[in-house]
């Protein structure tokens, strides 16, 4: 795409074509939808959209505390199984920690139990506990590992394996503003979130030929998680349910979109991506190998983002690493 202003080449980032997408309502009859944390928040409002666009609904919640602290209490999810029951849907409760590898099982196989499948995995369970780094005990950090990383793997795990038998699936990461861009206090929040982006990364690869689809969701919204963050007029204007329309159509069949991650909040949608600029071949010092003053004195081009781009996997970069150095060192 030339840029009608600077007559520069860029790589239209922004613009897919997706071929004939049906317009007509998104459906989810027949779908086996998991959410975990679904007991309250964000999770809750996917769970209640999911189910009144007619799919059947495991509704995981340990009903923890805030910090993950507490014994939990089913009453949580038994509440969200209740509303949607209530509006004609279909739905039942799981209290498993998905921090735990038979947690994660015990959810899947809850599933498999009612509803025969798993169409739909939403990994959206999560806790906090924010300390600026160097209060930050191994037990706030491991704890926070434990529920957003590990319980996406162990709850991602037995699910990828029944959507594989059955050639499709939807799995949905939960990551973080926190994550992508970081923010004060969160060490141990940021890396679990910027964590579930690799996984996706990968998982995206593996599952891509069984029909697989693997997106990650950056949420802002109201909840028992920001509500000492936010101003309380802001807090007022951010109900889940803005979030809730970019999780559903990621966990559609009409999806289009593999490895992409989407910020929602407040009715504002946009994509981030891990951005690579083009780079720069530096010629090497007396040994042949590039030198540290060479990045010294080249570092704005190495640094450069201007027509970079967001690679699929790992090839397409060593590709262009690879095609950058059959060509002369354009610098020195
Ligand atoms: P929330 O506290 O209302 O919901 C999280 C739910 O997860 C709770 O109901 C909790 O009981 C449950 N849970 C916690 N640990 C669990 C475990 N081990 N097993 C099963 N269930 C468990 O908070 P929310 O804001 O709705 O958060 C949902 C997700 O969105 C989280 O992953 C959070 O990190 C993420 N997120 C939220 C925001 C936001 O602005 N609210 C921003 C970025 C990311």
């Amino acid at each position: 795409v030339v840029n009608p202003r600077t007559g520069d080449i860029v790589i239209d980032l922004g613009v897919f074509e997706y071929g004939d997408i049906p317009k007509d309502e998104i459906r989810f009859d027949d779908r086996v939808a998991i959410i975990t944390g679904a007991g309250g928040g964000l999770g809750r409002t996917y769970a209640l959209e999911l189910a009144k666009r007619g799919a059947k609904v495991v509704v995981n919640d340990l009903g923890g505390a805030r910090d993950g602290s507490g014994k939990g209490s089913s009453s949580a999810a038994d509440k969200v199984v209740e509303e949607i029951k209530k509006a004609g849907g279909e739905a039942v409760a799981n209290y498993d920690n998905v921090a735990t590898a038979k947690g994660g099982e015990n959810i899947v196989k809850s599933a498999v139990k009612a509803f025969g499948k798993v169409d739909i995995l939403i990994n959206n369970a999560g806790i906090l506990r924010d300390k600026s780094f160097l209060k930050m005990e191994p037990e706030n950090w491991d704890a926070v590992m434990a529920v957003h990383l590990q319980g996406a793997y162990n709850v991602t795990r037995p699910a990828f394996k029944v959507m594989k038998e059955n050639g499709y699936g939807r799995i949905i990461m939960t990551t973080s503003a926190a994550g992508l861009y970081g923010n004060f206090g969160q060490t141990n929040y940021s890396s679990a979130k910027m964590a579930l982006v690799g996984f996706m990364n990968t998982l995206k690869l593996e599952g891509g030929k069984y029909d697989i689809k693997v997106n990650t969701i950056a949420p802002i919204a109201a909840s028992r998680l920001t509500e000492d963050i936010m101003p309380p007029d802001i807090f007022a204007k951010m109900a889940p349910e803005y979030v809730s329309a970019m999780t559903l159509y990621l966990c559609s069949d009409r999806c289009p979109v593999n490895g992409n991650i989407y910020n929602a909040g407040m009715g504002f949608f946009n994509r981030a991506a891990v951005i690579t600029g083009p780079g720069v071949v530096l010629a090497g010092g007396e040994d042949g190998f590039p030198t540290a003053e060479a990045i010294r004195d080249n570092l704005p081009r190495v640094s450069a983002l201007k027509n970079g781009k967001p690679y699929y996997q790992l090839n397409d970069q060593v590709g262009d690493a690879m095609t950058a150095l059959m060509n002369p060192p354009s610098a020195d």
